[in-house]
């Protein structure tokens, strides 16, 4: 599969037998990544091959390989032992003849791989039954520490075939289809084959005293295998619900009518120890069997399998749309309740800090790619207000014409591929939306003023920002007006920071709620005008920083104090000259209940803060 490549040589620069590699233009292509292995007793052991193709001559060949698990034993190109160095988690290989420039050409490397006991580590032991469990999690980048492998997401195999040997008494899973299964004395080999394009990352094996629940399952465009690897004993706590299946699938379908991009082999889960779940194509491995985790992992085969984002940088768009769905099953198959409830946990979680944009800087940090507050919160959330401002039918139009992308289709995509695709559907301009919400970072936060005088409602909307990366965020705003009669929805799309209105309102309003349907990430305080001399800190709880707010437009704070329960003064910002916002730096702080005292032309208000 042809891939966005780079060359090898701008990426490494490797020190082999005392000499410099040159080096190279050229690009390689891996076309086919085979293994041959054998488990026992905490041991990897055998080799890997690398089928390649390169359009020019080079001289090395370099992988990814941890020097803290794996053995390098030897490298065999054109049948002949290759020299090698292995430093700093790298394998350079140093060829001793060019390869063949016309066809696809191949380099196989014997190896060990230590397995580890921590659940969390890329390649495990455990234990279940008195017996080992062996499972593999290379996602994002320490696929390197089972395998010498080409990591970055710049080439994916067209397809990877697994032959394993293992103990009778144990199981292998893997991606693609079990083609062979062998019984020796004291070992099977299990022999898989995945035909599919796949990056380094999706390639996963697991090996323990598992049972197959096998069933066949009709899904539109025809009959899908459905394969589950179940530790044994597990099967009446740990299994799938046999509705998962139908019931996913054709609401998949029905959204998105693009079929399930695997069906020639099969679906399927391995039970892990480790919490949570791993996409790997076709076989996802999971730590529980819940709908919603169901959902989301099933949702990765075409979001982040089948298209790829093309370098961390833009894992949002595996993470974000998978959550998403996550979210929608609540609106599809639960009560309305728990779809306002997921909305509502997830904005909160984004709310709680005031930065952080989707688009990964630090690509290389994977608690930064993995942030589940950005990556996943942020990423769905942003979906949702999309999906709101485009309509239903507009939003999955565009992500069928995204899946339908021939340039994407088992390969990689970027966000302006999906904003392409969503501008499209539209037949409008989003590039204001991407700026504030996927470039951009943080959030809006309303100060709302409001009286009634008669029947006409006056309401003053001010919009502060959360980070200074977005001057002004573009939103409609929805508010609940409540009577004691009957309550009422308005809309309205303030146009600058500060906007006023007047609504002629049939009923006296006693209350307004703020975003009643939770459509907008955005943070607010709404008050009544007589209240003029109010302030807003936010984000309250917070963590590193504190914004001070004051709430009337005609307002200044002339001081701002903080204390803690005992009264004792942690914070003092001397005279200010009639500020309108002020912030403080709380990384120094220590957890806990604050009083915020300000003081302002309109008198002195009292907040309490939490820091966490
Ligand atoms: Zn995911």
């Amino acid at each position: 599969m042809e891939g966005i490549k780079k060359a090898l040589a701008s990426l490494f620069l490797v020190v082999v037998c005392s000499s410099v590699l040159s080096q190279t233009s050229s690009t390689i292509d891996y076309t086919y990544w085979r293994f041959d292995l054998s488990v026992q007793d905490s041991l990897l052991k055998g080799n890997v091959t690398h089928h390649f193709k390169v359009d020019s001559s080079i001289n090395s060949f370099v992988l990814q390989a941890s020097n803290k698990t794996l053995n390098i034993d030897s490298a065999i190109f054109h049948g002949q032992s290759q020299s090698f160095s292995h430093l700093n988690d790298t394998l350079a290989i140093q060829l001793s003849e060019t390869p063949d420039l016309t066809n696809t050409d191949s380099i196989t490397i014997y190896y060990t791989a230590k397995a580890t006991t921590n659940f969390q580590d890329p390649f495990v032991i455990a234990e279940h039954n008195n017996k080992p469990l062996y499972w593999t999690l290379s996602q994002p980048l320490v696929a390197k520490n089972w395998w010498p492998t080409h990591e970055p997401l710049d080439d994916k195999a067209d397809s990877v075939s697994f032959k394993i040997e293992v103990p009778n008494e144990l199981t292998a899973s893997s991606n693609g289809l079990l083609i062979n299964q062998k019984e020796l004395d004291s070992t099977t080999v299990f022999s898989f084959k995945h035909k599919y394009p796949i990056p380094a990352y999706l390639i996963a094996f697991a090996v323990g005293p598992y049972q197959i629940q096998e069933q066949q399952i009709n899904v539109p465009y025809g009959k899908l295998k459905i394969e589950n690897y179940i530790l044994e004993n597990e099967f009446s706590k740990f299994r799938e619900d046999a509705t998962f299946g139908l019931r996913s699938f054709n609401w998949f379908d029905t959204l998105l009518n693009v079929p399930y991009p695997y069906l020639n082999e099969k679906y399927g889960h391995t039970q892990m120890l480790r919490g949570g779940g791993m996409e790997h194509s076709t076989n996802s491995f999971m730590g529980n069997f819940d709908f919603p985790l169901y959902v989301h992992e099933l949702a990765h085969q075409w979001f982040g399998n089948y298209i790829t984002c093309s370098s961390w940088k833009h894992i949002w768009l595996n993470e974000g749309i998978a959550t998403f769905f996550q979210g929608l099953l609540f609106e599809r198959f639960y009560d309305g309740e728990l779809w306002l409830q997921w909305k509502d946990v997830t904005r909160k979680s984004i709310l709680r800090k005031p930065d952080g944009s989707l688009i990964v800087q630090d690509s290389l940090n994977p608690s930064r790619i993995f942030d589940t507050r950005l990556s996943y919160h942020k990423g769905s959330f942003v979906l949702h207000m999309l999906r709101n401002k485009i309509g239903h039918k507009t939003y999955f139009d565009a992500l069928n014409n995204y899946l339908n992308d021939t340039a994407l289709a088992f390969s990689y995509a970027n966000t302006s591929d999906l904003k392409r695709h969503f501008e499209n559907s539209c037949s409008c301009d989003l590039t204001e939306f991407f700026n504030d919400w996927v470039y951009g970072e943080g959030y809006p936060f309303y100060v709302i003023e409001w009286e009634q005088n008669g029947s006409v409602l006056s309401l003053d909307l001010e919009q502060f920002t959360s980070h200074e990366s977005v001057e002004f965020f573009e939103a409609q705003v929805e508010l609940k007006l409540i009577g004691s009669q009957s309550d009422s929805i308005i809309k309205i799309t303030p146009e600058s920071r500060l906007s006023s209105f007047e609504i002629d309102i049939p009923f006296a309003v006693q209350k307004i709620e703020f975003d009643p349907e939770i459509v907008l990430l955005a943070d607010h305080e709404i008050v009544q005008k007589q209240d003029v001399s109010k302030t807003f800190v936010f984000p309250n709880p917070a963590d590193e920083s504190l914004n001070i707010k004051i709430g009337n437009p005609r307002g200044g704070l002339q001081e701002v104090e903080v204390y803690d329960l005992t009264g004792k003064l942690i914070f003092e910002s001397g005279e200010l000259s009639n500020f309108r916002n002020f912030s403080i730096n709380t990384t120094a702080w220590q957890a806990g209940v604050y009083i915020v005292k300000t003081t302002s032309n309109y008198g002195i208000d009292k907040t309490r803060l939490v820091i966490q």
